[in-house]
């Protein structure tokens, strides 16, 4: 025997290990499931590799599955000829190098997750110890040697090359000895079912060892044929009554035999009338490792200059990794001519659209395309655009039960709205998919459709805030004069939003205006509301000068404020900059480039409103004298509760703090100097700065 290496699982492996092995799950059963998957993939690679180099399969030419139950040995063995494993792949893939869906794996199983989820994760081949205490794998690369890899679980493995079991040619066997209370596992009936339930779309055959119990009659004075006996038969039964007087003797014989037990028809061929909802959630159940059926499909065929057939699911949820960039998210399995090419074609789906699941067969594609071909190829443009539009026509349809949608919309609508952001050709397609909560419809979402037909006379605009939540956005200063107008604003609440509408500018010839940025134009006043409202600009203009000269570079300018009805102020950005909302969205990313921010964020409108009582009371004393105290204190109050309510962040909380706790004691009656002793060096308020903060530690 060569020399055994042993290895240590990597130590989030070794937790999952322990967690399958010590943890009571009901739904073993997909362990095999998971380990044909495998299988299948291996197979799908060297099928692949050989496109191009046909002597890649000389070491074993056919290419098949083959499941072995063996109830003297209480082992189900697993072999496949596909692609195999080199040593290092064993040393990396079977143990030492963890996945990322490893944590996140376990975490679900923690939450109450199901076993069954375990492909998802891509840690499917661990399910193996569901049902075994031991596993051996066996396995040929065409680039190395035969080697052995087995483990027990329990923190290591073993891998050995083997010198002296039966050659593989190429390919992986993989031997499960299964736990006493297991060993359904290898009867006949059960596999047959779990294939038919779990596997009946592979595309490889699978065959199943199976035993054959024959009864021969042999009698001593006649020649050896054979009799078969058939039970119930009353013939036989009469004619043995006559023999009866004859020497007989009666002997089991057991034969074995392959047996093809998956159908292997691709669905897609067949037509969709013939195919049942059953028969498309069990092929998508295949393709995807998904526990739960699709939530919709798209089955069609494209035929003239250019043939394709394609089924296209949408799951029921978005997957745990998925905007994960390291990842590439193409769910499209691409074959040519019923032969799997690969199902990581980049051009074949656009990056929005990579939470979509399916196939496509194309007949014009050559089988031996290579990845560098596939970049360029007009025909792939072709089946990329059919596929965006067969998507968007399933997405409508799903858009017809309410239900549906709201499950689709909450698992994807962020893929929609990236799509608005790149997809400039289906950008108005895209925009009738999405959904809002507005200020008329908030517990329900609104269509910007259904926004249109509910728009007011007069109103030119469809109107949208952005924040960080609905509840933060709701009750926004912003939204006083719009709502007091009867005008509709929705709520854009997702960070992608910022994005989305930055590029979708408008609908149906509608300009999308943001409630929060300048150039928030109302104009629908009658000439005597004009005269009246610039009489009463003219009369603070002379506050909004002193305001500004207190507030510094801290706002670009201050004005008299078209949008507000009950707040004293607000801070608009410009038009073109970035709203509060996108601001907090580019704080909150740690690796931006700051150079941008200080470009895109400093521009600050306040705007005040002069219809409010404080705004009067501070006009008042401005005039009786602009270096009053209570002035610049109040000014920097309202321009801080300003950044709160328009959705922007303090730089310096604990100066706001202070202040807030100087007017609590002011409406309070409690008289500063009585605590004099403590705080004998009483900041200002208008000066920043750490004086204040100790101030703060003090109250
Ligand atoms: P996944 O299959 O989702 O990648 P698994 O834990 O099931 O995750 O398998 C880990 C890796 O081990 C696979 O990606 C593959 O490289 C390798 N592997 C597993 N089974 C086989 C097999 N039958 N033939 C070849 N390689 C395999």
């Amino acid at each position: 025997m060569a020399d055994t290496e042993t290895f240590a699982f990597q130590a989030e492996i070794n937790q999952l290990l322990s967690l399958i092995i010590n943890t009571f799950y009901s739904n073993k059963e997909i362990f095999l499931r998971e380990l044909i998957s495998n299988s299948s993939d291996a197979l799908d690679k060297i099928r692949f590799e050989s496109l191009t180099d046909k002597s890649k399969l000389d070491g074993q030419p056919e290419l098949f599955i083959r499941i072995i139950p063996d109830k003297a040995n209480k082992t189900l063995t697993i072999v496949d000829s596909g692609i195999g494993m080199t040593k290092a792949d064993l040393v990396n893939n079977l143990g030492t190098i963890a996945r990322s869906g490893t944590k996140e794996f376990m975490e679900a199983l923690q939450a109450g997750a199901d076993v069954s989820m375990i492909g998802q994760f891509g840690v499917g081949f661990y399910s193996a110890y569901l049902v075994a205490e031991r596993v051996v794998v066996t396995t040929k690369h065409n680039d190395d040697e035969q080697y052995i890899w087995e483990s027990q679980a329990g923190g290591s493995f073993t891998v050995t090359r083997d010198v002296s079991g039966e050659p593989l040619g190429r390919g992986t066997k993989m031997t499960l000895y299964l736990k006493e209370d297991q060993l359904e596992y290898l009867e006949e009936r059960r596999i047959k079912d779990l294939v038919k339930k779990h596997s009946e779309f592979i595309s490889y055959p699978i065959y199943l060892w199976t035993e054959k119990t024959t009864e021969k009659e042999i009698s001593d004075d006649e020649d050896d044929e054979p009799k078969k006996e058939e039970e119930g038969d009353v013939e036989d039964v009469d004619e043995e009554k006559e023999k009866e007087g004859k020497k007989k003797k009666k002997i089991k014989e057991v034969s074995h035999e392959w047996q093809l037990i998956n159908k292997q028809k691709p669905i897609w061929l067949r037509k969709p009338e013939e195919i049942t909802k059953e028969e498309y959630a069990s092929f998508y159940k295949s393709l995807t490792n998904d526990w739960e059926d699709h939530l919709a499909v798209k089955h069609f065929s494209v035929e003239g200059q250019l043939e394709f057939k394609a089924v296209l699911f949408v799951p029921k949820r978005a997957p745990f990794d998925l905007f994960d960039t390291r990842k590439k998210m193409n769910n499209i399995k691409l074959y040519v001519r019923r032969v799997f090419i690969m199902d990581n074609c980049e051009e074949l789906i656009p990056e929005y659209l990579g939470f979509i699941k399916g196939v496509v067969d194309s007949d014009d594609l050559p089988l031996n395309i290579s990845r560098e071909m596939l970049q360029q190829n007009k025909i792939l443009k072709v089946i990329r655009k059919n596929l965006v539009k067969k998507c968007i026509e399933m997405f409508n349809e799903i858009a017809e039960n309410k239900e549906d949608y709201n499950k689709f919309y909450d698992a994807f609508s962020k893929n929609l709205k990236l799509g608005i952001h790149e997809d400039s050709q289906n950008r108005a397609k895209l925009a009738d998919l999405l959904r809002y909560h507005s200020t008329k419809s908030s517990e329900e979402f609104t269509s910007l459709k259904d926004y249109v037909t509910r728009m007011k006379e007069g109103q030119k605009d469809i109107y949208y805030i952005t924040g960080e939540s609905k509840k933060a956005v709701e009750n926004s200063p912003f939204l006083e004069r719009l709502k007091k107008k009867g005008y509709e604003v929705l709520y854009m609440v997702d960070a992608i939003d910022e994005y989305a509408v930055g590029q979708l500018k408008e609908y149906e010839g509608k300009k999308l205006v943001s409630a929060t940025k300048e150039g928030l134009k109302l104009d629908d006043e009658t000439e005597e509301e004009k005269k009246k409202k610039e009489e009463k600009k003219k009369s603070f203009e002379n506050l909004c000068k002193t305001m500004k000269d207190i507030l510094g570079d801290r706002v670009e300018k201050v004005v008299v404020s078209d949008r507000i009805v009950d707040s004293p102020c607000c801070l608009v950005t410009g038009e073109y900059g970035w709203s509060a909302n996108m601001e907090r969205i580019m704080k909150a990313q740690a690796l931006r480039d700051n150079s941008m921010s200080s470009y895109m964020s400093s521009k600050k409108t306040m705007e005040i409103n002069p219809d409010n009582g404080i705004m009067e009371e501070l006009r008042k004393r401005a005039e009786a004298d602009k270096n009053d105290k209570s002035v610049k204190d109040l000014t920097m109050l309202l321009f801080e509760t300003a950044l709160l309510t328009s959705g922007f962040s303090l730089d310096d909380p604990n100066t706001f703090g202070s202040r807030i706790h100087r007017m609590l004691k002011l409406g309070l009656s409690i008289d500063e100097e009585e605590n004099a002793d403590e705080d004998t060096d009483m900041p200002a308020l208008e000066e920043d700065g750490a004086e204040e903060s100790k101030m703060e530690e003090v109250d």
